[in-house]
């Protein structure tokens, strides 16, 4: 069986992998385009990843 070089990443569990999301201002600017704003998720500030200090913790806390 292969073996992984290298561990996989650490998926964040607040968004799920999923750190950035657009959200509508409604309306559309002049070009015709929906007006957004990109919200970032705190946890990972917008990584996607746990760093591995806080998996530590987590799994300690278990
Ligand atoms: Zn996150």
């Amino acid at each position: 069986m292969p073996e992984l070089d290298q561990a996989p990443a650490r998926i964040c569990p607040n968004c799920d992998g999923f750190p950035a999301v657009a959200i509508t201002l409604g309306g559309r600017n002049r070009h015709g385009h929906l007006r957004t704003v990109v919200a970032h998720c705190p946890a990972c500030h917008g990584t996607g990843t746990q760093p591995l200090a806080a998996s530590v913790r987590e799994v300690a806390r278990v």
